[in-house]
């Protein structure tokens, strides 16, 4: 049976843009939002193999530590021809200044070394997990993922992170050209195109309500 979220929900992130951005998403829900980081929790170690377990990590230790129900998030970007890489080490891949114009140029430098230079080898994806904790550990997961190529040069200011390599299929422009409403396309006016408004789209349907 899945379960509803109501009132207030703790947001495991210490990310300015992800809390942000999930406050805009939660808010047609009458979801009260508060955030790790305003709570003062730690950040657990992101331990697991894959995204799903990420998000489960930092929500479980959120609802723990609050005794309230816990959102998490863990995302990145998948790249076929590098077997994978970076997965869920796309942040780190950025280093400690958070470098990500190094981050795609050190992914540039991997395809063309395998010789990668066709977009049907230029293959990649984005990734988002979601998951809802709750202090009696019920859990609630979602995962969505977006596919397209990735260019070079990067293309646009716009995003963050991978954005600007990113061509989704079907679009001529990547993430890093688009409008935060082109990409992530939520109602009413569009489906949801990026990775974490789809995942969003399927936690909705099964755990919110609108107002
Ligand atoms: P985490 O989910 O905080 O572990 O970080 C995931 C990393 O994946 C981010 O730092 C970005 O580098 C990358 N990433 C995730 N989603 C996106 C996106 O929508 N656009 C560009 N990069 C993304």
């Amino acid at each position: 049976m899945h379960r509803r979220i109501t009132g207030k929900l703790v947001i495991a992130t210490h990310n300015p843009g992800k809390l942000a951005e999930m406050k805009e998403l939660l808010a047609p829900y009458g979801i009260e939002a508060v955030s790790a980081g305003e709570l003062g929790l730690a950040e657990p170690d992101e331990t697991g193999n894959d995204f799903r377990s990420n998000a489960a990590i930092k929500a479980i230790a959120a609802a723990q530590a609050t005794k309230l129900p816990s959102f998490a998030d863990d995302s990145g970007i998948v790249v076929d021809a590098l077997d994978g890489a970076p997965g869920i080490y796309s942040a780190r891949w950025a280093g400690p200044s958070k470098d990500f114009n190094a981050a795609m140029a050190q992914i540039e430098r991997l395809l063309q070394e395998r010789g990668a230079t066709t977009p049907a080898k230029r293959t990649a994806h984005f990734v988002s997990a979601l998951c809802v904790a709750w202090p009696d550990d019920h859990l609630e997961e979602v995962e969505a993922r977006v596919d397209g190529t990735l260019v070079w040069p990067p293309r646009g200011n716009a995003g963050f992170g991978y954005d600007p390599m990113f061509l989704p299929n079907g679009h001529a422009r990547t993430f890093g050209e688009m409008t935060s409403i082109e990409k992530h396309g939520l109602p009413p006016l569009g489906l949801g195109l990026s990775h974490r408004a789809r995942a969003f789209r399927k936690l909705a349907e099964i755990c919110l309500e609108p107002r």
